[in-house]
């Protein structure tokens, strides 16, 4: 099995239940916060590890105790966390989360110490990046890291995948030369290409990307599958496995994670992305984002 690299983020969800959203200058009453573990790096890599893969963390997180509740979960999930930097001067991510009655939620994330990680970072941990085989980004981290981590995994030779979410107002097209698979969600699609109107022109924004140097591209569509334009594949649609979705959260995460986790294991890249949608048919089905994730028999038997 070939090895992953997980390089990003590191949250600290504080979900928090309201009546409903807060006004400009209004205080509301929450009886209820659950803190949970999360941030799209931290994400896909408990996913992986719970499919299985050989996957490390690259990230940055602070002294507290927030950073111990990440370290613990991701140790769980059978993740090797020694890429994994501690910042005595820094705080963990956190991600302030109101969902209220309707389950509409606003978000507001702190990055503390996933803004630090550094290109200097990715000097220091550069035999993490040579041990891989598969090397996964988002983009919650400095995107001049993103960059020039990506560029270094292809000068090594490795698989890229890039999950480009969420999409900076600086993205910089050098970035598409270094990656070998992107897998942006409609509305990440929509903010890279600046088309709009998706639902009918998908296969329009697609063709710009592919223009701009990207190899294969996979867009995730929601309860409408996936969408492929690859150059193992062409064009074609995986229609999403029919659930009861009651909660989306780390759905694109934990497909991102499946895909390399099934690349991993030698599998076509069409196969994978047919075992991804599975995982996250069934993380939609479950309230949560790392609490969703199913493990590798769970996925099995649903298949
Ligand atoms: P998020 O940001 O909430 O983690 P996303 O917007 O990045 O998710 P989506 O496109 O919503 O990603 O969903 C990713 C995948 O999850 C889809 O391609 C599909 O496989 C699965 N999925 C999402 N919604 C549903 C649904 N209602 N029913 C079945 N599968 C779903």
């Amino acid at each position: 099995m070939k090895k992953l690299l997980v390089i990003g983020s590191l949250n600290l969800d504080m979900v928090v239940n309201v009546d409903h959203t807060p006004a400009t200058g209004e205080t509301i009453l929450s009886d209820k916060m659950n803190l949970v573990p999360g941030g799209k790096g931290a994400n896909q890599a408990y996913a992986a590890g719970r499919l299985g893969a050989d996957v490390t963390m690259l990230g940055a997180i602070g002294s507290d105790t927030y950073g111990d509740i990440q370290i613990e979960s991701l140790k769980k999930a059978g993740v090797n966390v020694s890429g994994l930097i501690r910042r005595k001067e820094e705080n963990t991510g956190i991600a302030l989360i109101t969902v209220n009655k309707e389950g509409d939620n606003s978000i507001v994330v702190v990055s503390g110490a996933n803004g630090t990680l550094s290109c200097e970072d990715i000097d220091q941990y550069s035999s993490l990046l040579q041990e891989a085989d598969i090397i996964l980004f988002q983009l919650e981290i400095p995107i001049e890291t993103v960059l020039y981590a990506a560029k270094k995994a292809k000068a090594l030779g490795k698989t890229v995948i890039l999950d480009p979410a969420p999409v900076p107002k600086d993205f910089p097209d050098e970035l598409y030369r270094y990656v070998d698979i992107l897998k942006p969600n409609e509305t990440e699609l929509q903010m890279l290409t600046k088309v709009s109107d998706m639902e009918n022109r998908l296969c329009e924004a697609a063709g710009l990307l592919k223009e701009k140097g990207v190899k294969n591209l996979l867009v995730t569509l929601g309860e409408n599958g996936v969408y492929l334009d690859a150059e193992e594949t062409g064009v074609c649609q995986i229609p999403a496995i029919k659930v009861d979705a009651v909660d989306t959260t780390a759905a694109g995460d934990s497909f991102t994670a499946a895909l390399a986790v099934m690349l991993a294991r030698g599998k076509t890249l069409k196969e994978a992305a047919a075992f991804a949608n599975h995982v996250s048919a069934i993380v939609v089905t479950r309230k949560g984002a790392q609490s969703s994730i199913p493990s590798l028999s769970e996925v099995q038997k649903f298949i």
